[in-house]
């Protein structure tokens, strides 16, 4: 399979990371330090954004405005290179917008959710690195083996303990998620917090000690009480909200009642492949799915098209 046989919003990330350098204090600082260098200010998650013609594009500072912006080495981001251009982001927080202060007239922040199909899809994959990776760092800023804070290294790609000499890296947590699947009927689930009349596929966290396959089949049994007999992977996607990557997977199931778990979902429902279409072009009276950013949606979108 080719790198790009299935792209989902938030991949395909065209900066070359250089992570091999990283390590390198001169070589970071260098280019943290260079006039052509561009910073991407994030702010409580929301990437920096100026308006187009037909949506929004990523509005790069150029590293004299970035620097103004935070005293504090522990917020910069080394995102990569650009052909011969470095990439920073700087993570803003706990303060008014910016945008209505020292970024005036330069753009606004959005939220990530709202961005994700107006970006081009390289900026939405540029931007979720950066939230990512910030959302890992304002999450771990104490050691996790003694508790005492950390402090950024790397071009704020780790984390170094000071007192136990302790080192961590950013966090990537894999979600299995999963469309069953029976002849031609598909399962969909609804959480209760959700939106009235929305429908998804299954999903869940895995657990250590388990395959794919089996938190797939782990989860399909807990949440809707079926059998899976069957896992082929589709795809996956990197999900900033706040660390996961969700591996997207159909699931051939048994034939038997679905039930499921009052805990979990409020309600679980069969999808012909006609009515799959219909839920997606919105003409399913009463019923909607996650929107095409989602890999929930390629799932339905592949299966119903007979693709998978
Ligand atoms: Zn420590």
């Amino acid at each position: 399979m080719s790198l790009s046989a299935i792209t989902n919003v938030f991949s395909g990330n065209p900066l070359d990371r250089q992570s091999a350098r990283r390590s390198d204090a001169a070589f970071i600082g260098g280019l943290a330090a260079d006039p052509g260098t561009l910073v991407l200010p994030v702010w409580n998650g929301q990437p920096f954004v100026e308006k187009t013609a037909d949506g929004f594009r990523l509005a790069y500072l150029a590293e004299a405005i970035g620097r103004t912006l935070t005293e504090v080495e522990e917020t910069r981001l080394f995102l990569g290179m650009w052909k011969d251009t470095a990439v920073f982001a700087v993570d803003l927080e706990d303060r008014t917008d910016p945008s209505a202060g020292p970024l005036a007239g330069l753009g606004e922040f959005r939220d990530m959710r709202s961005l994700a199909m107006t970006l081009a899809p390289a900026e939405a994959a540029i931007a979720a690195t950066a939230k990512g990776v910030f959302e890992w760092r304002r999450r771990h800023r104490f050691c996790a083996v003694c508790g005492a804070p950390s402090q950024a290294a790397e071009g704020g790609w780790k984390r170094i303990c000071p007192s136990c000499s302790a080192e961590h890296f950013p966090r990537t947590d894999p979600v299995v998620i999963m469309l069953p699947v029976i002849g031609e009927r598909c399962l969909m689930g609804r959480q209760k917090v959700w939106p009235k009349g929305m429908w998804s596929a299954l999903a869940g966290f895995l657990e250590p000690g388990e395959t794919i396959e089996e938190a797939c089949a782990r989860e399909l049994k807990e949440e809707a009480g079926v059998t899976a007999l069957r896992v082929h992977y589709h795809s996956n996607q990197p999900w900033p909200f706040p660390n996961s990557l969700m591996i997207g997977l159909i699931a051939e199931i048994a034939d038997g009642e679905a039930i499921p778990d009052e805990a979990e979902l409020e309600a679980v429902r069969w999808f012909t492949r006609t009515e799959a279409r219909a839920l997606m072009a919105g003409e399913l009276e009463g019923a909607f799915c996650p929107p095409p950013m989602a890999i929930a949606h390629q799932l339905l979108k592949s299966w119903a098209a007979g693709d998978v």
